[in-house]
């Protein structure tokens, strides 16, 4: 077994064993209240989630899954997207904002697959950022969700505003955050991790008017909640 964090290109904070514990207990619990937590962007193949997710970038997972039963039916393989214009890209995902910008990053992204991986989704985080679009929150979601691979944790605002509120970070940047419950929580956890807070911060702890009284893990955990068990 991989020592915990050896392969990572940065050092982890340190955490204690006592709030290790109690982070392993609020994913317990996560996991108890949100047991079909998953990703909620539709795909098939490895492509098709990289591009999802691309296209997710300040829009809804809705929206994106809305374009893309179009766009994936027009593109079906990595070939199509890198043959085709931007402009003709474009046409199936107007619904989606900064659309002509997200089209350029999925052509020239195809591009650089059907160049340097034989058309595949590379299983490397340094290889995944180098595509265009792709920063480290879409390399986590592709390596976790493709591929299995816990490399990193996806941070996103739900992800962020959980965090905080659950008392496990005081982190400010994505980054920051990121190594925060790198450190906290056990490695093989982390991609169900950021679903299972995701979940809860899509049904429980809105960014306005959470339910904060009504929910056991708000009340034991958060900073916020009105009463503590
Ligand atoms: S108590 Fe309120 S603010 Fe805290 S996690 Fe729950 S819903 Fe969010």
């Amino acid at each position: 077994m991989t020592k915990r964090g050896a392969d990572l290109p940065f050092a982890l904070p340190a955490t204690t064993s006592t709030a290790r514990a109690r982070a392993r207990r609020i994913d317990d619990a996560l996991a108890k209240a949100h047991p079909d937590a998953h990703c909620e962007l539709q795909w098939h193949e490895p492509h098709q989630l990289l591009f999802a997710t691309i296209l997710s970038a300040q829009c809804t997972d809705v929206a994106v899954n809305r374009a893309t039963t179009g766009l994936f039916a027009a593109f079906p393989k990595v070939k199509d997207y890198a043959q085709a214009s931007p402009e003709a890209i474009g046409e199936h995902i107007k619904t989606i904002g900064l659309h002509r910008n997200k089209a350029k990053f999925l052509h020239r992204a195809a591009q650089l697959l059907m160049q340097d991986h034989q058309g595949d989704v590379p299983q490397e985080l340094e290889a995944l950022v180098a595509l265009p679009g792709v920063a480290r929150k879409t390399a986590n979601v592709v390596l976790g969700n493709a591929f299995g691979i816990n490399v990193g944790v996806v941070v996103d605002t739900h992800v962020s505003r959980l965090s905080t509120r659950f008392g496990l970070t005081k982190a400010t940047t994505p980054l920051g955050i990121e190594k925060d419950l790198m450190a906290l929580f056990p490695r093989e956890r982390w991609c169900m991790l950021s679903h299972r807070m995701i979940f809860h911060g899509r049904r429980v702890c809105k960014a306005r008017h959470g339910l904060c009284h009504e929910d056991s893990i708000c009340r034991r955990y958060c900073s916020q909640a009105a009463s503590v068990e």
